[in-house]
């Protein structure tokens, strides 16, 4: 695996190099089986495989998550040896935040609703640094994944506004064998605390059986459930899938997603089931 800490000798190898066809898989690190299926998806697809590790500040709304949020390079880079990815980009952050551009993208609901409310400036950081690594890497396909719904809704959002030549595939979550949604973040928590968030996790798969449903009522016994795990509810919404509007409720040809976010101590999770087929 070739490994690139600057964004100028990655675009010098870049250019040099002809590619077939280039998938980019851009994280935070502190990797785990969700981004390692969108590696393997990605090298299925092209013959050649970048994956990226930023952890972002422009899109932390809170310094200290920001601060303690795992890193882990060197296990990292074992996993996506093992894995045969063929290029690590790892910038600095000074090198790779200089000559950043900012992107101007109306995002209509994405960019007032849930994470876009609950944590002010984070889509605009999403966006500004992926246009960034489409501009520098111009990669053929990008693959994200579901767990962050709005996110790759949002990202499709720019690449159909600005017209960018990449193709986005969107993965499905990946959740371990007590039904958690992978994270980076499920490292900060102890045993008693995964236990208590893979309980979130079931609940919200088990919506799928109870349509239909009032969203209020949910968002009450959400509430509730939570607060007897000792947990604190960010929010519970459900959105139609392609307007990403709030529904008052829920119904099988809908096409809606439940979203939610939370708290485990000050560790802040989110997860969402699609409540169709
Ligand atoms: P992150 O490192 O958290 O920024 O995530 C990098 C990419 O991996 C994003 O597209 C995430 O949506 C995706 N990802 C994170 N967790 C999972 C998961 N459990 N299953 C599938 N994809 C995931």
């Amino acid at each position: 695996m070739k490994v690139f800490t600057t964004v100028e000798d990655l675009i010098l190898y870049l250019k040099k190099s002809n590619f077939k066809s280039l998938g980019l898989v851009p994280t935070m690190g502190a990797l785990h089986q969700g981004h390692l299926s969108l590696l393997r998806k990605c090298k299925e697809d092209n013959n050649t495989s970048i994956v990226s590790i930023f952890v972002n500040p422009l899109q932390f709304n809170n310094f200290n998550d920001f601060e303690k949020y795992p890193r882990d390079n060197k296990k990292d880079i074992e996993l996506l040896e093992n894995e045969g990815c063929d290029i690590l980009f790892l910038p600095e952050q000074k090198n790779i935040l200089a000559n950043i551009e900012d992107v101007d993208l109306d995002l209509k609901n994405l960019g007032t609703q849930l994470e876009a409310e609950k944590r002010p400036g984070h889509f605009d950081g999403v966006v500004k640094i992926v246009n960034h690594l489409f501009n520098i890497i111009k990669p053929d396909k990008a693959y994200f994944g579901l767990k962050d719904f709005q996110q790759v809704c949002v990202i499709k959002k720019l690449v159909d506004e600005k017209k960018l030549p990449v193709e986005i595939v969107a993965l499905p979550t990946v959740r371990d064998e007590n039904n958690l949604a992978l994270s980076s973040r499920n490292q900060r928590l102890d045993k008693d605390e995964l236990l208590k968030a893979s309980k979130v996790s079931q609940k919200l798969i088990n919506l799928k059986n109870e349509l239909p449903f009032d969203v209020e009522n949910k968002k009450k016994e959400f509430n509730d459930f939570l607060r007897s795990l000792n947990l604190k509810i960010d929010y519970f919404e459900v959105v139609d899938y392609k307007y990403f509007k709030s529904v008052k409720r829920a119904e099988t040809n809908l096409k809606c997603v439940a979203c939610i976010a939370y708290f485990v101590g000050d560790v802040r999770l989110i997860d969402n089931v699609f409540l169709f087929d």
